[in-house]
Order: structure tokens, then C-alpha cells, then sequence
């Protein structure tokens, strides 16, 4: 365990304490993937406030609860015993959860350590129809030339096999870059609620799940003001209304 993930811990514990202590009110929630119950975290990301996002114990987020289970649900129909899994990006989170479950479980990713593939999504080096299901959250925002990437996503799975490609939802409308935002963590787009679409030319069905059909104890919404995008962290994010917005998972079948 490294000294920085122990002080980020520290402070992720010290934090529930003054929560408790001066806002006994806020409402509870309960984590899916470690069991806790109790008050979420609010992070402060570049891009502004996100209210109730992070599990104090475990320290996943709204993406990786809504992602959990949903995966839970999908995988309890299916014999993953003899099937092969490849995760990009590999959340701590999700990586055991998978490894567990399926016949053969490998890693991707371009700069990660510690992953058995180091490859780019726009080039994949694997033979085609090789794995059974692909999972990649949060990637294809950082991608520039996405249509590639999906080509050979679809490519390298198997008939029947399955892909999960979620991306960040910050835009109505999907609005593209003229390059990286190094304060978005280089993405470079803004994916909005058609971003699914461009899915739709490669995959045989796109299946969109929402956060909002699940039971709100797990606080997979993203509680975020919008009203104050674009701004210098986010130039090209357009201005959005509301206080909390939903989430998708879009489930890609071959
Ligand atoms: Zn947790």
C-alpha cells in the first residue's frame, strides 16, 4: 500500500467525520460494491463541486457503483466460466469482481503499468473475433479518432459477445474538440446523449441503460452545477441546467 493512498484514506475518513459532525442531516446511501452505509463524499474535480460521488470506504464513484451493478445484473445470466474477458483501464474496483467471474481475464491499456497489453484502441493488435466480452469505461472521450477504435473493438469480439463502452455525459449534444483539454484530463470531446449513436453502425443492437432505473440508495446520479460551463477548466462544455444528471451504460452486443 502506497504512503499516498494511505493520506488519501486519512483525509477521505477525516472528511466523513466533519460531515457527520457538522451536517448530521445528509442523507445516507449504501455502496454496492464494499457494503458501507452511510454519507457520501463530495469530490471537487477541475470541472467543479460533485456533490454525494464518493464511497468513504472503498472510495469508488457514481460511474463505478452504476457500472458494478449493472455488470452484477448482465453477468448473473451468463456462464462466464469458459469465456474470455478484456478490461481496458482497469479499475481496482471492477478488476477482481471480473477476474473471479470469468475463464480468462486480461488487461489494455496505452500508459497504465502493470497491464498485460500495452496498445492503443485506434490500432489493436489482436486477431479478430478474440474475446468474448470487452469492457472500457471512460476511454473513448480521450480517443481521437473513435470510429477506429470502435471498428476494431466490434472486430476483436466474438459472435454473441458483448462490449461496454460508457462515457462521461456532459452535453446534450456532442461536441468535439479542436484538441486535448489537459484540465478535462485530455479528453477530447464533450459526449453528449447522442454520443451512442456513432455505436449503432457497429453493433449489431446498443442497449442504453440508465442510472435513473435503479434504486436511488446507490447515488448513481451526478449531482454537478452545470449552470457554470463553459469556464476556464472547460471552455468547450456547454451550459447545462438542473442539479443532478443521470448516467448510461450503453451495453453493445456483436
Ligand atoms: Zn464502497
Amino acid at each position: 500500500m502506497s504512503t499516498r493512498y494511505i493520506i488519501k484514506k486519512i483525509i477521505d475518513r477525516l472528511n466523513l467525520y466533519s460531515i457527520l459532525l457538522f451536517n448530521p442531516a445528509k442523507e445516507y446511501f449504501k455502496c454496492p460494491i464494499c457494503d458501507y452505509s452511510g454519507p457520501f463524499l463530495d469530490i471537487k474535480p477541475p470541472t467543479g463541486l460533485r456533490k454525494n460521488a464518493k464511497c468513504p470506504k472503498c472510495g469508488a464513484l457514481e460511474r463505478h457503483r452504476f457500472q458494478y451493478l449493472v455488470m452484477k445484473n448482465i453477468l448473473s445470466n451468463i456462464d462466464t466460466s469458459a469465456l474470455i474477458m478484456l478490461h481496458f483501464a482497469p479499475e481496482p474496483f471492477l478488476k477482481n469482481f471480473f477476474f473471479n467471474r470469468f475463464g480468462q481475464y486480461e488487461t489494455a491499456d496505452l500508459c497504465m503499468k502493470g497491464v498485460d497489453h500495452k496498445v492503443d484502441l485506434q490500432e489493436l493488435p489482436f486477431k479478430d473475433q478474440s474475446y468474448d466480452f470487452i469492457f472500457a469505461s471512460h476511454i473513448l472521450e480521450h480517443v481521437l479518432n473513435d470510429k477506429k477504435a470502435l471498428y476494431h473493438i466490434r472486430r476483436i469480439l466474438k459472435p454473441n459477445g458483448i462490449a461496454i463502452l460508457p462515457v462521461p455525459l456532459v452535453a446534450n449534444k456532442t461536441i468535439e474538440y479542436p484538441e486535448p483539454n489537459p484540465k478535462e484530463a485530455f479528453h477530447v470531446r464533450a459526449p453528449g446523449l447522442d454520443y451512442f449513436d456513432r455505436y449503432k453502425q457497429f453493433f449489431t443492437k446498443v442497449e442504453l441503460i440508465k442510472s435513473d432505473s435503479l434504486p436511488m440508495i446507490y447515488q448513481l446520479y451526478r449531482y454537478e452545477d452545470r449552470s457554470q460551463w463553459p469556464n476556464k477548466q472547460c471552455p468547450l462544455r456547454p451550459t447545462m441546467q438542473g442539479e443532478r444528471f443521470i448516467d448510461i451504460v450503453p451495453v453493445c452486443y456483436a
